[in-house]
């Protein structure tokens, strides 16, 4: 039997650990809501137990596996294998997860990033296929990417290369970012911003046309109430459905410029909101690009889908192979 891939996805509010056969296929995957909480060990420990107990319900060993992936969103010290911070989950500070699971396992464990796991599920399975670069963005509660040189994740000297999130587009923005910038990426465009976003529009005098309590508290605004309003043509959501995508617009010809990919590769739930959006990403890319763009450039929406996370862990091993 074809070795297979095992990827372990470690998100904030799920862990995800998957089977997965060389050509992406999922064999058997599970779910857990409720590793949040627990401590680096208890979470590891999590995990071996799952991954264990996928491989007896398909009648495999670890000695069927070709290796462990694991994804997980902060920041990632690729080389160490451990995470440097991580916001999605409490401790874990400078922690070794890379080494913690690899003392269990012959094959070996590789730790990434999530959008650098994602990235490459793309590369791999998804609308990156067959371009040797690329870049990855995925646009959520927070901006993630991953950048694709010569079919090999480019990772940087820490191994945090691609932090697009926290490039600054808006210098005299009154927006702050998690990182205490004003104007970054993410401060101004993704599910995080969107509070802010929508309390300026009211502020500035827009009225909602979305049926909001009077006292409605504004933190609660996410990208599925802007969905909903920009469904119902409630112009402050279809602002701010455009505001977003001009500045992932301007965020696209930044990467552009530094290193002129054949494909962009977006993902994530903000994309959810569609053609409108995508269109004006799209429109204010190629108007800045001009005739700066001699070779055509491919901006793609993801094509893995709700699994993207665990497939791109699990892809990672491929990288190393
Ligand atoms: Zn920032």
């Amino acid at each position: 039997m074809d070795k297979i891939l095992c990827g372990v996805d470690i998100g904030g509010t799920k862990l995800s650990v998957a089977l997965m056969t060389t050509a992406g296929e999922i064999i058997e995957k599970c779910i857990d809501c409720d590793h949040v909480h627990k401590s680096e060990c208890g979470l590891t420990d999590q995990v071996k137990s799952n991954i264990s107990r996928l491989l007896k319900n398909n009648g495999l060993s670890e000695s069927d596996l070709l290796g462990i992936g694991m994804g997980c969103a902060g920041h990632i010290r690729f080389r160490d294998g451990f995470i440097i911070t991580t916001s999605n989950l409490k401790g874990y500070k400078c922690y070794p997860l890379r080494d913690s699971m690899q003392v269990s396992y012959k094959v070996p464990v590789i730790l990434d990033n999530d959008a650098n796991a994602q990235a490459f599920g793309e590369f791999k399975f998804g609308a990156g296929r067959g371009f040797g670069d690329l870049v990855f963005l995925t646009i959520s509660t927070g901006i993630g990417a991953g950048i694709i040189i010569n079919k090999k994740l480019y990772r940087g000297m820490t191994g945090t290369a691609g932090e697009f999130g926290h490039t600054i587009i808006e210098p005299d923005s009154d927006l702050t970012c998690t990182c205490g910038n004003k104007g970054c990426l993410m401060a101004c465009a993704c599910g995080m911003a969107l509070p802010n976003l929508f309390r300026k529009k009211i502020i500035a005098g827009m009225t909602s046309t979305l049926d909001l309590p009077a006292d409605f508290d504004y933190s609660k605004v996410d990208g599925r109430l802007v969905k909903k309003g920009l469904d119902s043509g409630d112009p402050v959501s279809t602002e701010i459905v455009l505001d977003s995508g001009r500045y992932l617009g301007i965020a696209l010809y930044n990467i552009f410029q530094a290193l002129n990919p054949p494909i962009i590769v977006l993902g994530g739930g903000l994309l959810s909101w569609g053609d409108i959006y995508l269109d004006k990403i799209r429109k204010t890319f190629f108007e800045l690009a001009r005739d700066m763009m001699y070779d055509p450039i491919e901006i793609r929406v993801s094509e893995i889908g709700p699994d993207a996370g665990v497939i791109g862990a699990a892809s990672l091993v491929l990288e190393q192979c």
